[in-house]
């Protein structure tokens, strides 16, 4: 069973180990970290994770930026350079298109990297930044997929959680997924997260802490239930 495993202590010594990458990208690394080394949420290489936040450009202006998982990282043992940043503005500006190729998706999240030498934005990059949440917490939960994986999947999600999250049916992943769940957010602005069927979870907060524990709570609804 599932069970959150924050610890404010842990936290404090993230937010001091990690100083200089501010206090959002410490505690995004610690909770990523918590979810990462949790099998029953994710498998190893497995999930995403973002936190918004806000650099400097060359010319020293506060540009607001998105630090989200890249390719190649493991949420278990990821390091702030694992979390690479790209520009917020130009990414939400794509809301706008009805379509996006997978490799016009690329380019656009390639291109909007502060640092061109980061690993490639994970593929769920756009659905992370048209949600408007400082976290966001992405899983593939056992749970979850237990409960989606069959015929009767709306039943047994209503019967968990009543009209508390916004339900999706299985999207690809990429630009379709990510205005899915855009909108999806918008249609159901109080929901506590989103289940998308066959795939996984996502939780959003104001803080670290909030998301994570958001996918704790909704994944322990969904293992009480399938226990009964
Ligand atoms: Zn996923």
């Amino acid at each position: 069973m599932v069970q959150s495993r924050w610890n404010d202590a842990e936290a404090a010594e993230y937010c001091r180990r990690y100083a200089a990458c501010g206090g959002g990208l410490a505690l995004r690394v610690y909770t990523s970290r918590l979810i990462g080394r949790d099998p029953d949420l994710v498998l190893h290489g497995g999930g995403n994770t973002s936190v918004k936040a806000t650099a400097r450009d060359l010319l020293g202006r506060e540009l607001a930026v998105l630090h989200v998982k890249g390719s190649g990282s493991d949420l278990g043992a990821v390091e702030p350079a694992g979390l690479p940043a790209v520009r917020l503005a130009p990414l939400r500006e794509l809301r706008a298109l009805r379509e996006l190729s997978d490799q016009a998706m690329v380019d656009a999240v390639r291109g909007a990297l502060l640092d061109s030498r980061a690993p490639n934005p994970s593929v769920e990059t756009l659905l992370h930044a048209f949600l408007p949440h400082a976290f966001v917490d992405h899983t593939h939960a056992d749970a979850i997929l237990a409960l989606t994986d069959q015929p009767t999947a709306d039943q047994h999600l209503r019967a968990v959680y009543g009209d508390e999250v916004a339900v999706l049916p299985w999207i690809m992943p990429g630009f379709p997924l990510a205005q899915a769940v855009a909108a999806a957010y918008e249609a159901h602005p109080q929901c506590r997260g989103i289940v998308l069927k066959k795939h996984g979870l996502f939780t959003f907060g104001a803080t670290a802490r909030e998301s994570y524990e958001r996918t704790i709570e909704l994944v322990d609804r969904a293992e009480r239930y399938l226990q009964r």
